[in-house]
């Protein structure tokens, strides 16, 4: 019995991988003309990272995390003894906690510095149910600006944040932009508290899992995934009637230089991020297409008491992040998913053994003039290297003849025309461009 990939990941085929690649290349085109520069955090951190920087009462921390373990760490559980901190490791469920970590662990927003903005890429890991678009091992593209309380960091990063989606080929009609303020220590906790009593007032029509979590964190129930809770939370207190001054203007501001930058947006008052650290400004984006009812594809959010979880200094922050595959069920969904396995230029064909060694050259010359070329390793006949050349999607075969081949020249075939022409062996790779940059005009 053979091997499989393990339940909740995929091997990326045919041009999955690519067009991953793509997403992320468009990712670091779009960020850097915002000034964000590319982190790379470890794949897996000390558990309590994650405690830290998602919550113990989530379900991602709660759940959902892939723990590891060192051999002697396993000894030591084998023999009964309790892990230290730093021998209980997790993978990375997301990596805002991992860059926020690096952020205190290397004081790179020490008072009074200057922003720092980064963006990663990489695989992040969770143990939920196999389901469309959520696999156990994913790909994220994500942003976090650290250092920038001002509303003008807000804008920038929702503004990135849509570009980035529109560079991924999802046109601007197909998306809805939510936006929210949740507040600050000065306005949340009064808030809380009026969400808390709505709770209690209706706890008898409410799910049991809203009402349990009504003392620890009451603001979840507006992400409770049961319909009744949901039409009940509709009516539940809004937070945006009870921002202090400072979060109103912050919120108003944001909002205007979106309105200034042509951002379409709505406001949705029952968008929270259900973490204490959570503050003013959160956003998320949704789709109609390809995603059923998990419709969002990316978001984010303030969180100005995050870095303090880490024990740096006070730090506003901000970030979002967003998961590849579902932006690739999103443009398989709108018939845009075109990215896949870069096209050959060129296919190179020996008419017999006598030529192969100068078909094999004549390869290595083109690929070291940056043209994508292919060739037979299989002692293949003609008849099937051109059929070859032809499912390749090259756009031109060259033909190393030993009668050309014995007056210095070999045969360029356009496998589209089929229209055939000698060309000496030393222009070649001219000729080959020629025709090239022809098809491009
Ligand atoms: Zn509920
Ligand atoms: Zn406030």
């Amino acid at each position: 019995m053979g091997f499989q990939a393990p339940r909740g990941t995929a091997d990326l085929l045919l041009g999955q991988a690519y067009a991953l690649n793509c997403m992320e290349r468009q990712a670091q085109a779009v960020f850097a003309r915002y000034g964000y520069d590319l982190i790379e955090t470890p794949t897996f951190e000390q558990l309590d990272v994650f405690v830290r920087g998602i919550g113990e009462a989530t379900d991602v921390v709660g759940k959902e995390m892939f723990r590891v373990f060192s051999p002697a760490a396993l000894a030591k559980l084998g023999e009964g003894r309790a892990l230290k901190a730093d021998e209980m490791l997790a993978l990375r469920p997301e990596q805002t906690a991992g860059v926020a970590r690096a952020v205190v662990q290397h004081n790179l927003v020490p008072p009074g510095a200057t922003a720092v903005k980064f963006w990663y890429k990489g695989s992040m890991f969770r143990a939920e149910r196999p389901q469309m678009g959520r696999l156990r091992e994913f790909h994220q593209v994500g942003a976090e600006c650290l250092g920038a309380a001002e509303p003008s960091a807000d804008a920038e990063v929702i503004i990135m944040l849509m570009r980035f989606f529109e560079a991924c080929g999802i046109p601007r009609e197909a998306m809805r932009l939510y936006v929210n303020s949740m507040g600050d220590a000065a306005c949340r906790p009064a808030y809380r508290d009026q969400v808390r009593a709505f709770i209690v007032a209706h706890a008898d029509d409410l799910c049991a899992e809203c009402v349990r979590r009504a003392d620890t964190n009451p603001l979840r129930a507006f992400d409770c995934k049961a319909s009744t809770c949901q039409a009940i939370m509709a009516d539940a207190p809004r937070i945006t009637d009870m921002l202090c001054e400072d979060c109103a203007t912050h919120y108003a501001q944001v909002k205007g230089l979106l309105d200034d930058a042509d951002i379409a947006y709505e406001e949705n008052p029952r968008l929270v991020r259900g973490l204490d650290y959570y503050t003013r400004t959160v956003f998320e984006v949704q789709v109609d297409a390809g995603l059923g009812s998990q419709n969002a594809i990316g978001g984010g959010g303030r969180y100005d008491g995050l870095l303090q979880e880490f024990g740096g200094k006070p730090t506003p922050g901000l970030g979002f992040a967003v998961g590849l595959e579902r932006i690739q069920l999103v443009l398989r969904a709108l018939g845009t998913d075109a990215a896949a396995t870069p096209a050959l230029a060129v296919y190179v064909a020996a008419t017999g053994a006598d030529t192969r060694t100068a078909a094999f050259s004549l390869a290595q010359r083109l690929r070291d003039a940056n043209l994508a070329t292919e060739l037979d390793h299989q002692g293949r006949s003609l008849k099937s290297q051109l059929r070859q050349a032809d499912k390749s999607g090259a756009r031109l075969a060259v033909i190393v003849g030993s009668d050309e081949l014995a007056t210095g020249s070999v045969v360029v075939r356009d496998l589209t025309t089929h229209e055939e022409e000698k060309v000496v062996l030393e222009d070649v790779v001219r000729a080959i461009e020629t025709r090239l940059v022809d098809d491009v005009q």
